[in-house]
């Protein structure tokens, strides 16, 4: 991967994700699982067919905290 690190990148709509991510336990920009150290990106809205989607987003931890 190149450019931006998770914790800057720019975050994807709401469309998309894997359950994971929706869950708030793999990374919302690389979908690797998180462990320690995760960075809140705040949430999401979106919506699939009739469910609003309220997505607590999370990134894989700076490079410079780990
Ligand atoms: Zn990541």
């Amino acid at each position: 991967m190149t450019g931006e690190p998770c914790a800057r990148a720019p975050l994807p709509s709401a469309h998309g994700l894997t359950w994971d991510q929706g869950a708030g336990i793999a990374c919302i920009i690389c979908a690797r699982p998180l462990t320690t150290g995760a960075v809140s990106r705040g949430r999401i809205h979106g919506r699939a067919g009739a469910h609003h989607l309220d997505i607590d987003a999370w990134a894989c931890p700076l490079p410079e905290q780990a």
